[in-house]
């Protein structure tokens, strides 16, 4: 139980992001359709819950939050399925669920149909296919009339042609403290180039913009600023004031650019940009890297498409099956990794366990009044 959140552990649990709610909501796309849950259980209310449960949390210096070191992702999973057990909920492992039968009861491998009365799917998106999120639901409901957004690969790594010499020496290196820029929308922190290309969370964070051009066009050009703390003015000064005269020792020496960055730069500037200040401390600034795909669907961190919210009533119930709710991944919306993909599964559990004992409330109500 809980495969992909242990998956998620082996990078470090980042469980959601320490900020005011408002702030949250602006990394949620649709924020529309994402705002009303998030504040019915914020971040904040989440960590309060962790801790209520016995999931202790501290908060990162980028202001992620991530479980207590003492406690093992296995451990914070265990701790979440022992209040589960605690609800007289019975768990059936291995039991994949394949569909309705005729009656409308629900299939599953191996046991009988079961019949429900109400059904939540939770069936994640369709990446990392070996915790079981294989997306194998799509076609099952796509059946039953409901939309389902292609699948792609988001929060993935993306493709970049590099020239041998550069990747053979700088593949596996990180690029930290960077910037980058697509169509206005800007997202720093770190990047490791690998021999597919550029991954990490500076790149996931554009990973839908990046994603929805590639749809139509053949490559994606981001722009990469090496230094986003100075001023291309400041960098101009401190290179004027340089005694030295190569221009690698200056950019090592006196712009503290790491071998990595100044290897970039030499792939990407002509000779006449590198041996010219003015047009080399732009470039510094504005790297130019042309993105060619992005990464397979598998090893995606998340995955973009999935049940179009329009198929969706306001408690997330399918319009087309009645009495069937889907939250989760299996919904097409988008968050960048700094724990607001959990927060978002978090609080879709939360709205969506309020709403249904709220149903169930109103028939004991019922069957309390035609009692008496
Ligand atoms: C490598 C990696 C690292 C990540 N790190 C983080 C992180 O640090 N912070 C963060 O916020 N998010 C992280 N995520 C994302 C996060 O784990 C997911 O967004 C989240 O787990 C989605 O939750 P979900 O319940 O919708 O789906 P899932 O967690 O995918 O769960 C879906 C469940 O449904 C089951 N299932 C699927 N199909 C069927 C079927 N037909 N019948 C029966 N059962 C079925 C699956 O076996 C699975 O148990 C990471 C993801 C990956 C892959």
């Amino acid at each position: 139980m809980g495969r992909k959140f242990l998956v998620a552990g082996e990078g470090g649990l980042n469980l959601t992001y320490n900020s005011t709610i408002e702030e949250l909501i602006t990394h949620y796309f649709p924020s529309e359709f994402m705002a009303p849950i998030l504040r019915k259980f914020t971040n904040s209310n989440f960590i309060s819950w962790l801790n209520t449960h016995e999931i202790p949390t501290f908060i990162g210096s980028s202001n992620r939050v991530f479980p207590k070191s003492e406690l093992k992702p296995i451990e914070v999973l265990n701790k979440i399925v022992t209040f589960i057990s605690s609800r007289e909920i019975e768990v059936k492992l291995d039991t994949k669920w394949v569909g309705w039968t005729k009656e409308g009861h629900l299939c599953f491998e191996g046991i009988q149909a079961i019949e429900s009365d109400l059904v939540v799917f939770a069936m994640g998106g369709s990446s990392w296919k070996v915790t079981g999120s294989d997306g194998h639901w799509k076609k099952i409901v796509e059946a039953r009339g409901v939309r389902v957004q292609a699948f792609r690969a988001a929060n993935c790594a993306f493709e970049v042609d590099w020239n041998k010499d550069f990747i053979a020496t700088h593949e596996g290196k990180p690029l930290k403290n960077i910037a980058l820029t697509y169509k206005g929308h800007c997202s720093s922190g770190e990047l490791v180039i690998s021999k597919f290309g550029l991954e990490g969370n500076a790149i996931y964070a554009l990973s839908q913009k990046i994603q929805d051009t590639l749809l139509t066009e053949e490559s994606v050009v981001i722009i990469l600023d090496l230094k986003p703390t100075m001023t291309v003015d400041q960098l101009r000064a401190k290179y004027q004031n340089s005694g030295r005269s190569k221009v690698t020792d200056i950019l090592k020496n006196d712009l503290n650019l790491d071998r990595s960055s100044i290897g970039l730069l030499k792939q990407f500037c002509s000779r006449e940009t590198f041996s010219n200040p003015d047009l080399l401390v732009e470039t510094i600034k504005s790297v130019p890297v042309s993105i060619k795909s992005a990464g397979g669907l598998d090893k995606a961190i998340s995955t973009l498409g999935g049940i179009a919210l329009d198929e969706l009533d306001d408690n997330f119930q399918l319009k087309k099956i009645p009495n069937s709710y889907a939250i989760g991944e299996m919904l097409d919306w988008y968050a960048p990794t700094g724990g607001y993909l959990l927060q978002g599964c978090f609080s879709m559990g939360f709205v969506l366990a309020n709403h249904l004992n709220s149903l169930e409330l109103k028939e004991e109500q019922r069957y309390t009044s035609a009692g008496q």
